[in-house]
């Protein structure tokens, strides 16, 4: 089979549509060069060889060699230069490319080809000798930190020593015999360090280079990141091979990168940053500050240093016209990587740009009122998971603060917490139950544990485009880079600004919207949930099918659902309003009581409490369906454990506390989540369901006489596992609904329904159907209970299922479809045969989950129920499902 792809000079083997063979930088090459852009000719090795370099003992097979020779002789011809030629040679560029970018993760390697004879001739062709070793010591430096893992600090350090020897700070400062003996220490260097010398010959150069890509693919940070994002193990990346373009050749040459929108606000101004007389590295590194791409952007920020729109106007005017052809070719936001070489353009990647939650909504919202795409498109565009940066608090813009420094606004969101100098620290913090805000000079793929774990994350160094701003970025951190006003001593733990210090666990807030840095906590506000949002929501909203409900019990929470759009309460867990401080005694006394006249007397005390709970909640879901589900706690979670808790309980109910401790010690269990809970309380104690639903049907009929739109509850019984427990319960609840209705002389249209959270209700639904006016599929227990794994342990070892690809995702987090989705599609089937009406939702956590809500579309159920801040997600996740 084919493994080497080329592009450039009017060749193209592949496309954009071969990101999965090629890799997203190697695809995009080849669709550029094949619109017509202007892009160094190269060839892309396949992602299919990185499984054959590990299949086949980590190194590249003959047959392969013979086809990268064939790429390399395309380059030559395209170029007309041959590889390892001392008169005139051609340098190539070694890149990594997988499906999708993984910022920092894997190497790259520039200026390969050069050795003691090729420098000459670059020097003669270039007609800059300075320029020549300049690149040789680069080259030198990259391959062997990454190829042959020397220690790059090494070679800074001899930098250094050369610029101290020569009394000068910069490495401009450096001429032609500085660097040239710079190369020579640099190879004493590796060869003190691996006892071998440095390779000269250009094909071993190659081999070398192409052996760490792929074996970078099963690094730690790869391996970390892509269990972070989700990405498989067994993708693998390509590799891309490029001839070399100089952006350091002068005055007239430059490297940058652009978007062609704002990635942080969606703003349609094309953003970026560039450098003269640069090379790539040197603008993502952040070793030099970056310059602004256009001249508005200059002036908004207030910068002198010219723009390239100023600089270099042909240029940029073209750069310009290529960013209007991606945006139409692609139909979407792109990410470019460019240089210019004495003045010619040069196109190195494009890809679709990564962007801030806020700045997707707006690009898809734009574009399809622009005609570039579709409203189905916009709505297919904005991934639902972002969303979630969205809906959070920004900062409360009246709130007093005291700015201590300003960066730029690298990612969107308020993020407060305490300042921390190191990853390792952030991440042990912040597993202690603290908050964090990650402080460093610039990010490195080392840091990405510790940028997880941070709130939020702030850099001295580094532009829109650093590591850290990426990065944060894609995980929805707030972040601020650049603060140039930063001096941070990692030894003794604190930042100074000005004349102030910041210590390590000092409070600091950071708005990733404005760039703005604050010492404390300033308070924050609820997000606006119009303009894109509103407009995007209301595309989704007609695009979809299933209903979106909320799972709350609290009325702040059910405020929270029916403000982001929640059709109705999926899911009312009564358990929780009993552990509030003031009831919480009367539940003990209520559970302790050695008899059911003990149970009533607690029971009485809880009542009017429960009534008031749900009276308010059908206030605020007025004309809405509210799902409240009977008591379902395992009992050890309310018994008390402390002294005092045991005297409170005394003094509550009259009892001895010797005969509390003899009954606490009677209900424990040593396996409570399969234990006395859910509807075996209410077949043991008949007494609690009792309260419950006189309390929610004297509440239903309360409210509907306060004259709004009647309350429409659904009682719901949990964890049945046969037709005879919910027949018994049902029988108790409509005993009681027709008691108070028969007290108050009203009557409220009401359905009894039950979770389906065991498999073997899911196998009897059918005749549970019989009882049943609807089904709602408690996944989180139904997950238990068919794995057999513990929802509350699960995390000891379930990481490693994933890793080892056992689980594509945590089953707890993304519904396991083929186990325990088919136990649901069962029940649907057979609870639909018997009562053809049933109304079926989820409320597991999996009501929250993109992947599992298009499952659930897939099966079609009537809704799906999600915590308030997921209901968004929902809705924008059930509109592309039904899509
Ligand atoms: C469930 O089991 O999925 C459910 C919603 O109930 P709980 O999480 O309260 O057990
Ligand atoms: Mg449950």
């Amino acid at each position: 089979s084919q493994y080497v792809y080329r592009f450039g000079g009017g060749v193209s083997d592949g496309g954009a549509g071969d990101k999965n063979l090629l890799g997203g930088k190697g695809a995009n090459l080849a669709e550029m060069a094949s619109i017509g852009l202007p892009v160094p000719p190269g060839f892309t090795i396949s992602t299919e060889m990185c499984d054959r370099y590990y299949r086949e003992g980590e190194r590249i097979p003959d047959d392969v060699r013979d086809e990268i020779a064939g790429g390399i002789a395309h380059i030559e011809a395209v170029v007309g230069k041959r590889f390892g030629d001392p008169a005139d040679p051609l340098l190539v560029s070694v890149r990594s490319g997988a499906r999708v970018s993984m910022p920092g993760m894997m190497d790259t390697v520039l200026n390969l080809g050069l050795n003691d004879e090729t420098v000459a001739g670059l020097a003669a062709t270039s007609g800059d000798e300075r320029f020549a070793w300049d690149s040789y010591r680069r080259f030198i430096q990259m391959y062997a930190d990454v190829v042959m893992g020397v220690d790059h600090g090494l070679f800074e350090e001899a930098l250094e020593i050369a610029k101290e020897d020569k009394g000068v700070h910069l490495d401009t400062d450096l001429d032609a015999e500085d660097w040239r003996r710079l190369v020579g220490r640099y190879k004493e260097i590796v060869a003190e360090e691996l006892g071998r010398d440095f390779p000269t010959d250009p094909h071993d150069q190659l081999w070398g280079a192409i052996g760490a890509v792929f074996g970078s693919w099963q690094s730690e940070r790869a391996k970390v990141y892509r269990r972070l994002n989700d990405i498989p193990g067994d993708w693998g990346t390509a590799v891309n091979v490029q001839a070399m373009v100089f952006g350091n050749l002068g005055e007239t040459s430059a490297t940058g990168v652009a978007f062609t929108r704002d990635p942080s606000t969606g703003e349609r101004a094309y953003y970026g940053e560039y450098l003269i007389n640069a090379q790539g590295e040197d603008v993502v590194a952040g070793i030099r500050t970056p310059q602004y791409l256009t001249r508005a952007a200059r002036e908004k920020a207030g910068a002198k240093a010219a723009s390239m729109e100023e600089a270099l106007p042909e240029v940029y005017g073209q750069l310009a016209q290529v960013f209007e052809t991606l945006e139409r070719h692609y139909r979407d936001m792109q990410d470019i990587e460019f240089t210019v070489e004495r003045g010619k353009l040069w196109m190195l990647q494009t890809r679709s740009g990564k962007r801030t939650a806020k700045a997707a909504l707006k690009v898809a919202v734009d574009m399809a009122n622009e005609g570039l795409i579709t409203r189905e498109e916009a709505v297919l565009r904005v991934d639902p998971a972002a969303l979630d940066q969205l809906l959070h608090p920004t900062l409360d813009p009246a709130a007093p603060r005291e700015v201590i420094a300003k960066g730029l606004h690298a990612s969107p969101g308020a993020a407060c917490g305490k300042a921390v100098f190191d990853a390792d620290t952030a991440e042990k913090w912040a597993e202690g139950g603290e908050k964090v805000i990650l402080v460093r000079v610039e990010t490195s793929p080392e840091d990405i544990h510790g940028m997880h774990a941070a709130q939020g994350i702030l850099t001295a160094r580094g532009g829109m485009t650093s590591h850290a701003a990426v990065v944060a970025r894609g995980m929805g951190r707030p972040c601020v880079s650049g603060a140039g006003g930063l001096s941070i001593d990692y030894r003794a733990g604190l930042m100074r600004i000005g004349a102030r210090e910041v210590k390590q666990g000092d409070v600091i807030t950071l708005d990733g919207s404005t760039g703005e840095v604050m010492l404390g906590e300033v308070p924050t506000v609820q997000p606006e949930l119009v303009g894109d949002f509103g407009a995007l929501m209301a595309w989704a909203d007609a695009m979809r099918r299933l209903s979106i409900r909320a799972n709350a019990e609290t009325p702040a929470d059910c405020r929270t659902a029916r403000e982001f759009g929640a059709e109705g309460i999926g899911l009312c867990r009564t358990e929780h309003m009993f552990f509030d401080a003031e009831r919480i005694a009367n539940v003990r006394q209520m559970i302790l009581a050695p008899d059911e006249a003990g149970r009533r007397a607690a029971l009485d005390k809880l009542l009017p409490a429960q009534r008031d709970d749900f009276a308010e909640i059908f206030r605020i879901m007025a004309g809405l369906p509210v799902t409240i589900r009977l008591l379902d706690p395992p009992l050890h979670e309310f018994l008390p454990h402390q002294e005092e808790e045991f005297a409170e309980v005394a003094r509550a109910s009259g009892l001895a506390v010797e005969t509390l401790r003899a009954r606490a010690q009677d209900l424990a269990e040593s396996n409570p989540m399969l234990g006395h809970r859910g509807c075996r309380l209410g077949i043991t104690y008949p007494e609690i369901y009792e309260m419950q639903t006189r309390a929610i049907f004297e509440a239903a009929v309360a409210v509907a006489g306060e004259g709004g739109e009647a309350p429409i509850p659904e009682v719901m019984v949990p964890l049945v596992a046969t037709k005879a427990e919910l027949a018994i319960i049902k029988a108790l609840i409509e005993r009681t609904a027709e008691a108070v209705f028969a007290e108050t002389g009203k009557r409220i249209d009401y359905l009894v329904g039950t979770m389906i959270e065991l498999p073997r209700a899911a196998l009897r639904a059918g005749e549970i159907a019989d009882e049943a006016e609807f089904f709602s599929f408690g996944t989180n227990d139904l997950t238990q209970t068919t794995l057999g794994v513990s929802r509350d342990d699960a995390g000891r070892f379930l990481g490693i299922y994933v890793d080892k690809g056992i689980f594509a995702r945590d089953p707890f987090v993304s519904i396991d479809v083929e186990g325990v989705g088919e136990l649901i599609r069962l029940a649907a089937e057979r609870g639909r045969a018997t009562r053809p009406a049933i109304k079926l939702g989820i409320c597991g956590e999996h009501g929250g989950d993109p992947a599992s809500i298009a499952f659930c579309e897939s099966v079609g159920l009537d809704y799906v129920s999600a915590s308030p801040y997921r209901v968004p997600i929902a809705r924008l996740a059930a509109a592309q499902a039904a899509l």
